[in-house]
């Protein structure tokens, strides 16, 4: 028996939608496998805004830093229409969410892209190519490298010139590694460790730092690739791949296109963990106001994250296939929400598919 202690955030848009049929998943799985879940939910973004003015208040960040995961839906609203995108960046809803990455020290980001076999036809890649399906984990490390360096645009002789800096140290590699071979041990034991090492010293430090990390783990393969050549391998052949560990900016444009090649942004969740077990989870797509309080969309990518809480906070890894399992149960047996609807299936709304996911969680295997 365990009790977990999350926070959840359920958002703006179809936020509060797709967390409530994530909470009923968990609160089924707490009933068979005999744990107990204490919630506390927590404004941000855009409901926090129309409260407290604010999109994150310093009382909603204790309570994240209190609980042991952050189970969140998606903030923020339509960007054109939304008086909150009238507010200074500062107080907009986005904010809130880089706040809470800071505040966290969330420097592990997990993205898996994963093709189901009942979504095949949503790959736009060929049969040949994508051949039986594929199923990787792309880790970004998140709080350093270029999007952190310093940087500048100055005017030289009346040329204007710009420079980014990129930097990481042997820590940051180092604690994003070990994340990196944690993970791997979970699922496939592959590291692809993706860098510019031809070129960059950065990556050079970040290669060396891997392969010292690597020596603890013996039973886990690691291979290096550069960049260029990954992005090429994703859509070449996706199966080889199962953790692909990376820098920021590279992570940033890989986990894209990772997700692109699956077809599917409703089943897509994500994971930014610190160097505890605590983490907090998130479908990778956003609030989707245009189809806010339809009951249309599709909750399985915040219930594929709270999977992922189980496995990655709390180390319950039959409760998190359990929950895999239902889903894939679900998608075989024809059901799909409008987003991933296809010719032969039976149409359902968002509630719907909560409940037929929670209806295959009824026994334990
Ligand atoms: P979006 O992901 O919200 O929507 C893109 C398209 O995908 C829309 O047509 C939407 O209806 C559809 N879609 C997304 N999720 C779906 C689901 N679960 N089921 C069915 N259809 C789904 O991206 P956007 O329109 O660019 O952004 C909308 C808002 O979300 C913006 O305010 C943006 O800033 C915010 N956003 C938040 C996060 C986050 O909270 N982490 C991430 C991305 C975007």
């Amino acid at each position: 028996m365990m009790k977990l202690n999350i926070v959840c955030i359920p958002g703006d848009g179809i936020g509060p939608e797709i967390v409530k049929q994530a909470k009923a998943v968990l609160d089924r799985v707490a009933a068979v496998y005999g744990h107990e879940i204490a919630y506390k939910d927590v404004l941000m973004g855009g409901a926090s805004i129309d409260v407290h003015g604010i999109p994150l208040t310093d009382e909603a960040i204790a309570d994240a830093k209190a609980a042991d995961a952050v189970l969140m839906g998606s903030i923020g609203g339509d960007t054109s229409k939304s008086p909150w995108y009238q507010l200074p960046p500062e107080k907009r809803p986005e904010a809130g969410l880089l706040k809470i990455r800071k505040a966290l020290n969330l420097f592990a980001n997990l993205r898996p892209a994963i093709l189901y076999q009942e979504l095949a036809d949503a790959c736009p890649l060929r049969q040949s190519v994508r051949k039986d399906g594929f199923d990787m984990m792309i880790m970004r490390e998140l709080t350093g490298g270029l999007y952190f360096g310093e940087r500048r645009t100055v005017t030289e002789d009346g040329v204007r010139k710009a420079v980014d800096t990129l930097v990481y140290s042997e820590e940051e590699i180092r604690r994003i590694a070990i994340k990196g071979f944690d993970i791997a041990r979970k699922r496939r034991k592959k590291v692809t460790s993706v860098d510019k090492a031809n070129v960059l010293d950065s990556s050079r430090l970040w290669r060396s730092v891997v392969e010292e990390v690597a020596k603890e783990y013996p039973d886990v393969v690691l291979e290096h690739m550069l960049v260029d050549n990954c992005a090429m391998q994703l859509v070449k052949d996706p199966a080889q791949f199962d953790v692909i560990l990376t820098e920021n900016m590279f992570g940033d444009i890989l986990s894209d296109e990772a997700s692109m090649v699956t077809g599917s942004i409703g089943m897509l969740a994500s994971a930014s963990l610190n160097d505890t077990k605590f983490g907090l989870y998130e479908p990778s797509h956003g609030s989707a106001p245009d189809i806010a309080g339809c009951d249309i969309a599709n909750p399985i990518a915040t219930i594929l994250s709270a999977a992922m809480m189980l496995r990655y906070s709390f180390d319950l890894d039959e409760e998190a296939d359990a929950i895999e399992r239902a889903v894939k149960a679900v998608l075989k047996e024809n059901w799909r929400t409008a987003d991933i609807m296809s010719e032969g299936c039976r149409q359902v709304g968002c509630s719907e598919m909560g409940r037929l996911i929670t209806e295959h969680l009824e026994e334990k295997e």
